[in-house]
């Protein structure tokens, strides 16, 4: 069929999978043009599918050789109705993995199940032994409570007053002042239950009950800073407070994976267009703006960079991993350096619909959301027929 994008707001419910899979192939051949790193050897990504969490999976498989298990929610083709983008993107990376002779394998279901978990912790034991690296990297707008069924839903909102600030439609161009409404205290609470640290909490657990991490393993979750401008709906907001709780979890989990000799680590990354982030109201205006200002500078970086140097310069560096002082790994380090943020803020306050397309890069920012879901990818063919239906290699 000929594939198409079809967006509902800020979802895309189509996915090219010659795109998609021309998109991973590009994460890799990055990392194979870069040193290959010293790091783990059997690795575990939950949430590996798309963003952070596949460019991750890339990163320790081609280039620290790694074998992996990644575990992503993602579905199948179905009738009329293309696969996930996230679909698509695993399985060109298990083509890839097992020609160059990596092992690699999924588990497509729920994370944050009791089912899941242990479906993982078997085929780790019977493929891997043991796990020497887990990357935590789900991002979800709700979670079912293994144990008491209870169903979150995670929101967006600020805390306190009401907040308001521009945003944009990247779709036309439109920038308006969004409102948004202060979260009460029960959504803060299943906001912090979805995108908290409970569950990465409970996948170790699980993991070390069952004996499936190795000697000096180490655990990495990501989360976000940013700017002032974001501080009301992101850092200080619902969300933030999930952060706050994630980061809280990788110091216990550092105390307790001591008896081990392992590591728990928060990395802090910079903001960039996934489809989480494309959700949230304000911040995909503030990455426009962020974009036009690191690619003048010359220090532009996706998920595929920012993974590249959080391996080989941060959790794989000789010597200790640097940290700041509340113990995050930060690789929203050039993001935040002061010349970036001085020229993001004299952007923002001049921003509008009818400069958007001269003083942001809107149209960088539009081009790597159809991106994701393997559109406006060069090299393909949009009007050529494409058979939605790909298989996972390995997918269990
Ligand atoms: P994403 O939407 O690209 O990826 C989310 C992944 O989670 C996908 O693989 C999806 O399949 C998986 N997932 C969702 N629900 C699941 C479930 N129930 N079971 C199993 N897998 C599930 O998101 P992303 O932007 O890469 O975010 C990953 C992490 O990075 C999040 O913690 C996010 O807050 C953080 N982060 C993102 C940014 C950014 O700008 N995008 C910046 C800093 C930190």
């Amino acid at each position: 069929m000929i594939i198409q994008p079809k967006t509902r707001g800020f979802i895309c419910t189509t996915a090219h999978p010659e795109g998609c899979a021309r998109q991973v192939r590009r994460q890799i051949d990055y990392v194979q043009s870069k040193p290959s790193i010293a790091g783990p050897k059997n690795v575990l990504v939950v949430g590996a599918s798309t963003g952070y969490g596949l460019a991750s999976r890339i990163v320790a498989s081609f280039a620290a050789g790694a074998n992996t298990i990644g575990v992503y929610f993602d579905k199948a083709a179905e009738g009329s109705r293309t696969a996930t983008a996230g679909w698509y993107n695993s399985a060109a990376f298990e083509q890839a993995a097992q020609e160059s002779g990596r092992k690699s394998f999924s588990v497509v279901g729920d994370a944050f199940s009791d089912e899941i978990k242990a479906k993982t912790i078997d085929l780790i034991k019977t493929e891997l032994g043991k796990i020497d690296l887990v990357v935590y990297s789900v991002a979800s707008p709700r979670r079912t409570h293994p144990k008491t069924g209870e169903t979150f839903s995670s929101v967006i909102k600020p805390i306190g007053p009401a907040y308001s600030n521009k945003t944009v439609n990247f779709h036309t161009g439109e920038v308006t002042v969004a409102t948004i409404e202060p979260a009460t205290d029960d959504e803060v609470r299943q906001t912090i239950a979805v995108m908290g640290g409970e569950d990465w909490q409970m996948w170790i657990d699980a993991l070390r009950e069952a004996d499936a991490l190795s000697e000096g393993a180490t655990t990495v979750a990501y989360s976000y800073i940013g700017p002032e401008i974001t501080h009301a709906v992101y850092r200080e907001g619902t969300i933030g407070r999930a952060k706050d709780d994630l980061e809280a979890t990788a110091l216990r989990l550092n105390d307790q994976l001591g008896s081990i000799g392992g590591r728990a680590f928060v990395s802090v990354n910079k903001a960039l267009v996934t489809q989480s982030s494309s959700a949230i109201p304000v911040v995909p205006l503030y990455i426009s703006a962020l974009y036009k200002v690191m690619k003048e500078k010359g220090i532009h970086e996706g998920c595929i960079e920012q993974m590249y140097r959080l391996f080989s310069e941060r959790l794989y560096a000789a010597g200790s991993t640097p940290v700041d002082e509340k113990g995050r790994v930060r690789l929203d380090d050039w993001e935040m350096r002061d010349d970036v943020q001085a020229e993001v803020d004299r952007i923002w306050a001049q921003l509008s619909t009818d400069n958007i397309d001269e003083l942001s890069d809107i149209a960088g920012y539009r081009r790597e959301f159809f991106q994701l879901f393997g559109f406006e990818t060069d090299g393909i063919d949009y009007e050529a027929d494409a058979n939605p239906e790909v298989e996972i290699p390995n997918l269990r």
